[in-house]
């Protein structure tokens, strides 16, 4: 019995309004360096330091200055050795040259390096320059990278492996960064079974596993959050409610997947309503019309309000509302400044011929061409799409595509 028909609000009007109910970032904490990949910088980083500290050399070779050199196979006097590490060396007077390594520091003097494949040392004392030195060359300059006191990452800035090495480069071993969202992982349905609970072979009639669990998990961790898995919670509105109720208490949000349209075996909302309000509940979207946005309160006062996000039952509208609309939300939750990876305009390598009334986003893939494959059967159930897919192709609604068409392409942003 579908009684109420509300109107279908718009994706991006839902992710607007969802991201304004965010007042502040969660609060701030120091993590290593080594333990801050896929945090959300809650300061801008400066350098205190010019990157390189000192000009050095970028081959192993021979430090000159370029002025004393006239003609290829002018030979010069070895002065001195001068390694990665080492300090302070002496200055190079006229008519000398320094045997130098990668990394060591450029002498007082030096203009330039020769690499050591162009030189011929002539005995332990002379070296002969067989190709003239362009003034500069091979020469890293200090603060060439960074100068000091330049913001390096900007506060908002959600850090990579790169960027963990560039903090290191600057001699940072801590970082401030938004603490992690809480969350807590429900999944719905009296038909659900987990994996490992019984053997494949032996799933009885009218269940299936519960496969939504395991990709949320993986999506929210890699979309920086610590999981809270709380399992499985019955079709009964009384167990909604218990579940609900205690994990509002000390969760930033709640997620769960499932019993969220208007059946009578879908509690979730109603037992949002019960415990505080809901916001939204359906889209205009496919795969992913269910979805629900409400909030409750926690007993955390630093983090007073439970934020809840109920996805669609079926997994690959499940997979597609998180990506739309949750992991932008956890983005923002932690204060980042891009929510999600730019759409690329790419050639569809397919025909798209019916059109549907709502915004979809079908699933598909690169191929050797340079164009879009896309996956033949696009059934909300079916997994193995968004396994094979590379991405999602945003197609506007009442919209047809031919082969040879530009589209918009989201690649999945979540790694
Ligand atoms: P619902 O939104 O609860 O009506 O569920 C819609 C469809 O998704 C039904 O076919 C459910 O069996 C299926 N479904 C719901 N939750 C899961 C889950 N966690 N894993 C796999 N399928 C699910
Ligand atoms: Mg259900």
């Amino acid at each position: 019995m579908n009684a109420i028909k509300a109107p279908l609000a718009e994706l991006d009007q839902a992710l607007e309004s969802i991201l304004s109910e965010i007042q502040s970032p969660l609060a701030s904490e120091w993590v290593d360096v080594l333990d801050a990949d896929g945090r959300v910088l809650c300061a801008d980083v400066r350098s205190e330091i010019n990157v390189p500290a000192f000009d050095n050399s970028s081959m192993d070779g021979w430090a000159v200055r370029s002025q004393d050199l006239h003609e290829p196979g002018d030979a010069l006097r070895i002065s001195q050795r001068i390694t990665a590490g080492d300090g302070l060396n002496r200055t190079l007077e006229p008519g000398e040259a320094a045997r130098i390594f990668t990394g060591a520091p450029i002498p007082i003097g030096a203009d330039a390096v020769i690499m050591q494949e162009v030189a011929k040392p002539l005995g332990e004392q002379r070296v002969s320059i067989e190709t003239l030195p362009r003034p500069g060359q091979w020469i890293r300059r200090a603060g060439e990278d960074i100068q000091k006191n330049q913001v390096v990452l900007a506060k908002g800035h959600r850090l990579s492996p790169a960027d963990l090495g560039l903090l290191a480069s600057l001699g940072l071993s801590k970082v401030q960064v938004s603490r992690k969202p809480r969350v807590a992982l429900f999944s719905t349905g009296n038909e659900l079974v987990q994996p490992g609970s019984i053997a494949p072979s032996e799933l009885p009639l009218g269940r299936i596993f519960n496969s939504n669990r395991y990709f949320l998990a993986a999506l929210l961790t890699r979309a920086g959050a610590t999981v809270t898995d709380l399992g499985l919670i019955p079709d009964r509105l009384d167990e909604t409610c218990q579940a609900f109720g205690d994990a509002r208490l000390s969760h930033d949000v709640i997620l769960s997947s499932g019993g969220v349209s208007v059946g009578e075996e879908d509690h979730v909302k109603p037992a949002v309503e019960a415990l505080g309000r809901l916001k939204l509940w359906a889209l205009s979207m496919k795969p992913g019309k269910p979805f629900a946005y409400g909030q409750m309160p926690t007993s955390v006062a630093e983090a007073p309000t439970c934020h809840f996000m109920g996805l669609p039952g079926n997994p690959v509208s499940s997979f597609v509302t998180f990506l739309l609309l949750v992991r932008p939300f956890l983005l923002r939750l932690q204060g980042a400044t891009q929510l999600e990876s730019s759409f690329l305009s790419m050639r569809a390598d397919f025909d798209w011929p019916k059109p549907d009334r709502r915004r979809e986003f079908i699933r598909v893939r690169m191929n050797d061409q340079g164009g879009l494959e896309v996956f033949p059967n696009q059934s909300s159930g079916v997994l193995t799409s968004v396994s094979w897919a590379q991405g999602l192709v945003d197609v506007p609604s009442g919209q047809v595509i031919a082969k040879g068409d530009m589209v918009r392409f989201l690649p999945w942003s979540f790694i």
